[in-house]
């Protein structure tokens, strides 16, 4: 046996060991534009299979030689995405152990790799999980998207300002944007449990946003509701309650204008006043689209004052009427809620409570519940 068949020998005995010390010691997600990425630290380099199972519950399957899972196979304690509902990992047979990602929602499975070297060490298996409106945006060919069964109905959460813009502070100092955030990812986690829609949030994070921008996200999305969240302010402290708004041509009061005009705003903060372009392509038939739209717009608005008003308190003449740009998409039915005013000592401190959060969250999906006809289901 000369020494060339000896470390053959050798590596051909070390195989089988090298795999049985498999091991996994780390899954990390993070959240992207549209989506969430996730990795899989592995100590060696392996053959896996990553897929997608569409029926319900969309999953998606990690199979990889057997391994050890350092420490407990679980979510991320810190996980706050919101496409994974839960995971397993277990055996799939004798030589494979299987990982399992139960979704909340089909996602597209995406730039699955294998990354890494012996010389570093460790190797990440990793892959992209897009909701389907990125994927929709991003792919102009995606044939098989519209071959699938009807889809459940796709409602736009809008967080109100961002960035730049910190909208209205409370008395004690809470931010508007980080709170209208904050409800738009809780609504979103509620509709999402329901398993009866889609949702996409205009943006999940502090960024600044036209509200033109807001609109053309909401269209992109091909969303059937959209939903702008705002917390309210008033020269007195002593204003207090929820309100609704839908568009109209005039505001319906003084106040309403004021706050439309307030609201509007952001739109010219970043440089250039864009609130007025779609003037120029009015016809007839946006005409006609936008008193359907606002019919919508209205019926929807009735059913979250009806629903909110068993939650929480409401402003007097709750459901008004402005021209505030955000609800401009000739095509959704859009509403705006004020969810309290930050400028009361009493209602901000409720606003950042959990109940108070809960209470207006379920509000707003018993409406959405109602709007599409799902309640008793
Ligand atoms: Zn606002």
């Amino acid at each position: 046996m000369n020494i060339r068949s000896i470390v053959l020998l050798c590596l051909f005995l070390l195989f089988p060991l090298a795999s049985h010390a498999l091991e996994i010691t780390g899954l990390r997600i993070e959240s992207k534009e549209q989506g969430e990425h996730v990795s899989l630290r592995l100590t060696s380099k392996v053959n896996y299979k990553i897929f997608k199972v569409d029926n319900p519950p969309p999953r998606i399957v990690v199979d990889v030689p057997l391994a050890h899972w350092k420490g407990t196979p679980a979510l991320p304690k810190d996980y706050r995405g919101r496409l994974i509902k839960k995971m397993r990992f277990g055996f799939h047979d004798t030589k494979t152990n299987r990982l399992v990602f139960e979704l909340y929602a089909d996602a597209k499975l995406d730039n699955i790799r294998l990354i890494g070297s012996s010389g570093a060490g460790a190797y990440w298996l990793e892959f992209d999980l897009m909701t389907h409106s990125s994927a929709h945006s991003r792919s102009l060919s995606s044939e098989s998207t519209l071959t699938k069964a009807p889809e459940k109905p796709m409602i736009v959460i809008d967080a109100g300002h961002g960035g730049q813009d910190p909208g209205t502070s409370g008395y004690n100092g809470s931010m508007e944007k980080q709170l209208t955030l904050r409800y738009a990812r809780n609504l979103q986690d509620a509709l999402l449990k329901t398993g009866r829609y889609r949702v996409t949030l205009t943006r999940s994070d502090d960024r600044y946003l036209l509200l033109r921008e807001r609109v053309k996200r909401a269209r992109q999305a091909k969303g059937e509701l959209f939903i702008s969240l705002h917390a309210d302010s008033a020269p007195t402290r002593t204003a207090r309650g929820l309100s609704v708004y839908t568009i109209s041509a005039k505001a319906s009061d003084k106040e309403a204008e004021a706050l439309a005009a307030k609201e509007n705003k952001a739109d010219v903060i970043g440089g250039m006043d864009l609130s007025d372009a779609s003037k120029d392509v009015a016809n007839i038939l946006i005409d006609l689209a936008e008193r359907e739209t606002r019919a919508k717009s209205t019926q929807f608005a009735d059913l979250a004052v009806k629903n909110l008003g068993r939650e929480v308190k409401l402003l007097s003449n709750t459901h008004r009427f402005a021209g505030f740009a955000v609800l401009k998409a000739p095509d959704i039915p859009s509403v705006l809620i004020e969810v309290g005013f930050l400028t009361s000592p009493r209602e901000e401190h409720l606003l950042q409570s959990q109940t108070y959060q809960g209470k207006v969250v379920r509000g707003i999906v018993k409406a959405i519940d109602s709007y599409f006809g799902k309640h008793k289901k």
